[in-house]
């Protein structure tokens, strides 16, 4: 059997690993395939597809969107996406200055709580065009001003702590359109984690391609919701790790594996919306 692990970020992103290191934890797991997923940034793709290709891996380049159907966040996830599509990177780059210009109403708000951290510290720290809240939690780690990154969260930065501020996002309904025209597939990222199922005839009716029916954090009965869910809508059914890097000692790359067919079925959509649009 293969397997693959279509969730995954690198440092391009939220993540910790490069895409070199991600590619050998792949490896590690016997992955015959993988997908690279970073938040509103497709940068790291052209390495983990170099990497994948010195050993004879699967890639497939992919992103996170964050964005919103009815006041509800929800990250679509796009596979597939020509990497240099013009209106692609256009919109992304809008998405990357939101992210940073948030970056610096958190470190203000900490500064007016009293907590002396410097938003050159948590750019210097993210090092990378996608910033966000871990960023910031990771740098109050270690300039000391907090103990731990979940005491960060619970103080500070979740929603409705004092230091938390609001992402404006793209509607549900622009990011699908925006993954289609850069040639790739639309899927709802981790549903179970957003129960929010009531949005789904929605971004159906906006294009949905497929649902992540298997993540690191849906229990089993979770998947055979989502995977009835698929079968209604006649969605494509996906699944990731959504690893970041280390996690309680080992990364969570492989600790989902989507059987390939899945795949398969992934790339026959692909190819015929290509016919399609040749015709
Ligand atoms: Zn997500
Ligand atoms: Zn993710």
């Amino acid at each position: 059997m293969r397997f693959a692990d279509l969730h995954l970020h690198t440092f391009f992103s939220d993540g910790t690993f490069t895409p070199e290191e991600l590619v050998l934890y792949a490896q590690k797991n016997s992955l015959a395939c993988i997908a690279l997923t970073d938040h509103d940034t497709v940068e790291g793709c052209e390495r983990a597809a170099k990497a994948c290709a010195a050993v004879k891996m699967e890639f497939i380049p992919g992103a996170e969107l964050t964005a919103e159907m009815d006041d509800t966040e929800v990250h679509i996830l796009g596979y597939f996406l020509d990497t240099q599509n013009a209106v692609l990177l256009e919109k992304i780059a809008k998405f990357q200055a939101v992210r940073q210009s948030r970056i610096h109403e958190m470190v203000a708000a900490l500064n007016r709580l009293g907590v002396p951290l410097k938003v050159e510290a948590v750019f210097a720290l993210a090092n990378c065009k996608s910033p966000g809240r871990p960023h910031v939690a990771r740098a109050l780690v270690k300039e000391r001003l907090i103990g731990n990154l979940d005491e960060a969260f619970e103080k500070y930065l979740k929603r409705g702590r004092p230091a938390w501020v609001p992402k404006a996002k793209m509607s549900a309904l622009e990011s699908v359109e925006l993954i289609h025209q850069a040639g790739g597939l639309a899927v709802m990222a981790h549903p179970g984690l957003n129960r929010s199922d009531e949005i789904i005839p929605g971004l159906v009716d906006a294009g949905l391609d497929g649902i992540e029916c298997f993540h690191s954090k849906h229990s089993t009965s979770t998947s055979e919701r989502y995977l009835e869910i698929a079968d209604k809508y006649r969605l494509l059914v996906t699944g990731g790790s959504d690893c970041h890097g280390f996690s309680k000692n080992k990364p969570l790359i492989g600790s989902v594996r989507l059987p390939y067919e899945h795949v398969q079925e992934l790339q026959a959509k692909v190819a015929e919306r290509k016919a399609a649009a040749g015709r």
